[in-house]
Formats: C-alpha cells, sequence, structure tokens
C-alpha cells in the first residue's frame, strides 16, 4: 500500500516516511489524500505553505512532519474528550488514516479574538476578546474566494441538512471549550481556528481535516507573539520557528 522511498532534505535523506500509494481523491494546498485499499483515506502532509488563496506560496522544510504531528496530538486529545473525529491512526512521519468521511462544503471558523479577515473588514485592531466567541460559516470553494455564508443561506440555498449544521457547530464550539485551556496550559492563546466537519457511513457529523498553525491563531499569552501562519502570510517571521515552539509547548502540556 505504501511505497517507501526517500526524500531529498536539506543536510541529507529523510527515511522516516514514505509516499501513499493508491487513488489520489483531492490534492489541497497543504495536503493530499489518497484512498487506500481498505476504503480508509490516507492524508499526506506535504511542505507547502500557501496565503492569500494561494497567491503566496513557499516550501518549508518538515513543516507538514510538525503539522502532522500536531493534528495527530490534537485528534487523539479532542478524541479521548468525546469528540467524534475521522482520525484513526498515524501512518509515519508524514502520513494519517482517516475515516472516509463525506464532506459538509463549509468552512467553521471559531473567533475568541479579533484579529486576521474579521479586523481587517471592520478595519478594528486586533486583540480584543469574545466571550462567548464568535463563529462563521464560509463556504468551501476556492475559486470564489471562500465567501462568508449565514446558515440560512446553508440550507435554503446549498441545501445543507439543519441538523448537520447544528451538530458541526455544537462540535465546532465543544472544540474550542477543550483547546482553549489547553493551548493556554502552553501559554498559547487561541486566538481563531478552522475546522471542517464530514459525515461517516452512519450519517454521524465528525471532525475531519486537520488541527495546525495552518488553520489557527496562536499567540504568546504574555507577548502576544504570533506562532502561526501570520508569520508567513505578512513576513513576521520564520515559519517554522514558530510551528516548532508551539509544538514544543503543546507536547509539554499534553503530558
Ligand atoms: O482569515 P480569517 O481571519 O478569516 O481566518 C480565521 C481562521 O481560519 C484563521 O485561524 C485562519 O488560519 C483559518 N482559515 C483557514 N483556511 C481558510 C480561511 C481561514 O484555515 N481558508
Amino acid at each position: 500500500m505504501s511505497l517507501r522511498v526517500h526524500f531529498p532534505y536539506v543536510g541529507g535523506v529523510n527515511p522516516t516516511h514514505s509516499v501513499p500509494q493508491g487513488e489520489k481523491v483531492y490534492e489541497g494546498k497543504a495536503k493530499i489524500i489518497y484512498r487506500a485499499p481498505s476504503g480508509h483515506y490516507l492524508h499526506y502532509f506535504k511542505d507547502s505553505a500557501t496565503a492569500f488563496n494561494a497567491q503566496k506560496k513557499a516550501e518549508f522544510d518538515g513543516k507538514g512532519e510538525l503539522n502532522l504531528a500536531m493534528s495527530t496530538a490534537i485528534f487523539e486529545f479532542l478524541g479521548a474528550q468525546g469528540i467524534p473525529t475521522h482520525f484513526i491512526k498515524k501512518i509515519d512521519a508524514r502520513s494519517f488514516e482517516t475515516l472516509a468521511l463525506k464532506m459538509l462544503p463549509v468552512e467553521v471558523v471559531v473567533r475568541n479574538r479579533m484579529a486576521g479577515s474579521l479586523a481587517k473588514r471592520l478595519q478594528e485592531k486586533e486583540g480584543a476578546e469574545f466571550n462567548p466567541p464568535l463563529l462563521e460559516w464560509y463556504l468551501k470553494d476556492d475559486a470564489k474566494g471562500d465567501p462568508q455564508v449565514s446558515e440560512d443561506l446553508l440550507v435554503t440555498y446549498y441545501k445543507q441538512a439543519p441538523a448537520d449544521l447544528k451538530r458541526s457547530k455544537e462540535l465546532a464550539l465543544r472544540v474550542n471549550e477543550l483547546l482553549q485551556p489547553l493551548f493556554l496550559k502552553a501559554g498559547l492563546i487561541l486566538a481563531d481556528f478552522k475546522l471542517e466537519f464530514g459525515t461517516d457511513d452512519k450519517g454521524e457529523i465528525r471532525l475531519a481535516d486537520e488541527f495546525s498553525p495552518d488553520n489557527s491563531r496562536l499567540w504568546d499569552e504574555k507577548t502576544k507573539e504570533k506562532f502561526d501562519k501570520d508569520r508567513f502570510r505578512f513576513d513576521l517571521g520564520d515559519l517554522l520557528t514558530g510551528y516548532r515552539e508551539v509544538w514544543t509547548r503543546l507536547q509539554k502540556a499534553l503530558k
């Protein structure tokens, strides 16, 4: 099912992972999804980083491994806390195996702080706290620039089942309740994040995709230094230094 190859790495060869073989289901900006013979999905984490709907792109040696490690740790943590996820198991340093969900065509953003596109749109300074958190829906459609949509529009025009949206919203807020204190233990403010959901073969909504500094904003609790993809978006510092800091702190907080 998988072909072990050596990837050229700066300073030598990295034998820690393989490229999954099988039907390529989807290639995104940071991941490739293959269908395994079992019917499950294999998610291969790439080293690419993109921003502003892929107008800005770069490669970072080792980013895929870091995001795979962080996503695995977060899915295991959330699963243990009763959140249904797509995660089955880690395969190697770059890939994990998941259930093959039928994805909802939406991205769910949870915001604990004013930041990012919201701060830009409202011309507000970053940082204000939202308590309770805000929840927003975006259409998963790169060609349209992932437009923001209301729950009503998702039901009436995009024919999404109200019960699926209700459950996704409930799970997204519960994920926030679980991750906020975890990151705080790591000295990090979880300013916002994006989640994706899908249904399994029983029609149950499960958390899918990944959780990493690619799809979240994580600020140092004291200095407010950004350790997430905003480093790359706005040239705030080395991306990998930020991601490594998150991973080091997260591992300690999970102990
Ligand atoms: O850009 P914006 O402020 O709307 O992003 C909110 C959160 O969702 C951020 O953590 C960002 O990294 C994440 N996001 C994402 N994928 C997108 C859009 C936003 O992971 N397509």
